[in-house]
């Protein structure tokens, strides 16, 4: 029987941090931040009520290491562990040690992250559950050559091939030719193999043209799961994420029910508990969707749905980890209202094919008024480390429809102002400006293919 929830650890970070300790806070329960030596001045340290070093800078030994995590958690008695996004949070072994160790893991079980962890077992599963799922092919081994190309023509060029095991935008690759595809399905899976450890890759038809939509979901320790509805995250640069928004411009109301269906049934196939998305591709003309993964865990671009759906989706985790039902939590299925984006800003160069730019925050000045939200670790005077992904903040806003939301960014990104590095401000004002974005008519590959950051 979960137990009720007096102290969480927070096995994270940078923004995800904060906005974990923010929602503890909210509910009278105490934190624990966990950090890194290169960490020592970052907020979230100062935020949480209490905080422990658990290493160096390199992730592998601090914010990787699941026994030191566990003994933080032990010391300072927490009685559960938030995982944030990244780091463990989709690591089966963490949700394990959790548990042999009494601590409430606040995520999906560990039989539920093996089950859709993983992208081939997770499109076996949809398969079976009736969720649409791409044409491709599973477990592909590299040596059976005429399996490979028996199974390239009958799926078909334009193909990817993704490590079972990726993540991030990274293990991706596309296929564009028979002839080329047993070279890159070689280096595809050596480098799957020293990414992420596991060399399993698989086949899947590349969607031409096609918008990511994904789905926010909840489920609960009773066997309720819910739906908040969709995220267009097609503004991507490398298969990562830039722009998101909630709702879809591509989205109607029959379309959701039946995509938010889809979802459901994705996460009732696993006995999924707690936040989790489920990745979809949308054929815009055809309205087909495929199943693309289910991300174990709270997503970077959750506070989109926040604002729509009026909902604070990390305090929803906590209470569900301590076993309330969401059928007493949410009587009726929560309905959007109005429109939310949200911006990821980047300590990167636009101007310069968006190298990394780290370091000193030298001055910073915040934007602010209605409709706006800043979930950022930055402050005047920090030195951001450069172990890390380069996620400085997220600028989110919410207006009452998509054009009233556009405007307020545009206006908020001129506010932000970010000195001493290079930030990716300017390609969002940029973006934000192009005739493409504001009228909605965009996909994963658009940002791609058409758009050109001026000198
Ligand atoms: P989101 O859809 O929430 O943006 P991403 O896939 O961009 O999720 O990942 C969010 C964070 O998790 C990023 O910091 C990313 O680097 C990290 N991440 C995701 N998957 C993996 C993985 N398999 N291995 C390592 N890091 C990952
Ligand atoms: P990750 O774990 O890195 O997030 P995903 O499988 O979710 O990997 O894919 C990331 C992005 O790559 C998608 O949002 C989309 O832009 C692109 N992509 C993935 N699969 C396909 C596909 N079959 N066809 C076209 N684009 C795809
Ligand atoms: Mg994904």
């Amino acid at each position: 029987m979960p137990k009720k929830i007096s102290k969480v650890l927070i096995a994270n970070r940078g923004e995800i941090a904060l906005r974990v300790i923010r929602a503890c806070k909210e509910l009278g329960i105490q934190s624990v931040a966990v950090y890194s030596e290169a960490d020592e001045g970052a907020l979230h340290v100062r935020h949480a009520d209490e905080a422990i070093c658990i290493g160096p800078p390199e992730s592998a030994n601090s914010y990787l290491a699941i026994d030191k995590i566990i003994d933080a958690a032990k010391q300072t008695k927490a009685n559960a562990i938030h995982p944030g996004y990244g780091f463990l949070s989709e690591n089966p072994l963490f949700a394990e040690a959790c548990e042999k160790n009494k601590i409430t893991f606040i995520g999906p079980s560990a039989d539920a992250m093996r089950a859709i962890g993983n992208k081939t077992s997770a499109r076996e599963l949809m398969e079976k559950a009736n969720v649409p799922i791409a044409p491709g092919k599973n477990d592909v081994d590299r040596n059976d050559t005429k399996t490979i190309l028996t199974e390239i023509k009958r799926i078909g060029v334009p193909l990817l091939v993704k490590a079972s095991a990726g993540g991030g935008g990274r293990g991706i690759r596309l296929i564009e030719n028979e002839k080329e595809a047993l070279e890159i399905i070689d280096l595809a899976a050596n480098e799957a193999a020293s990414a992420f450890g596991d060399a399993t890759i698989f086949l899947e038809k590349f969607i031409t043209g096609a918008r990511h939509i994904e789905v926010q979901i909840m489920g609960d320790a009773h066997g309720n799961v819910i739906a908040f509805g969709e995220r267009d995250c097609s503004i991507q640069r490398r298969n990562q994420k830039l722009i998101e928004e909630s709702p879809s411009p591509a989205v109607d109301e029959e379309l959701r029910t039946a995509i938010c269906n889809a979802a459901i049934e994705a996460a009732k196939s696993c006995n999924y508990q707690n936040a989790g998305t489920v990745e979809f591709l949308l054929d815009e003309k055809t309205k087909q969707f495929y199943f693309l993964e289910v991300n174990a865990r709270l997503q970077v671009e959750h506070p989109v749905t926040e604002l729509v759906y009026g909902v604070d989706l990390v305090k929803t985790q906590l209470k569900v980890a301590q076993g309330e039902s969401l059928t007493n939590l949410f009587p009726t299925q929560p309905t959007p209202r109005g429109w939310s984006i949200e911006c990821r800003i980047n300590g990167e160069d636009p101007f310069s094919e968006f190298m990394p730019s780290l370091g000193l925050i030298g001055s910073l000045e915040l934007p602010n008024g209605p409709g706006i939200r800043f979930d950022s670790m930055i402050y005047e005077g920090l030195d951001v480390p450069l172990f890390y992904d380069s996620l400085l903040g997220k600028l989110i806003v919410w207006g009452v429809d998509r054009q009233e939301a556009i405007a307020r960014m545009q206006r908020a990104l001129i506010e932000l102002q970010i000195g001493g590095i290079q930030t990716n401000i300017p390609f969002h004002q940029e973006l934000l400006n192009n005739n493409a974005f504001i009228t909605g008519a965009f996909h994963t590959n658009w940002l791609e293919e058409n758009f050109v950051m001026p000198s």
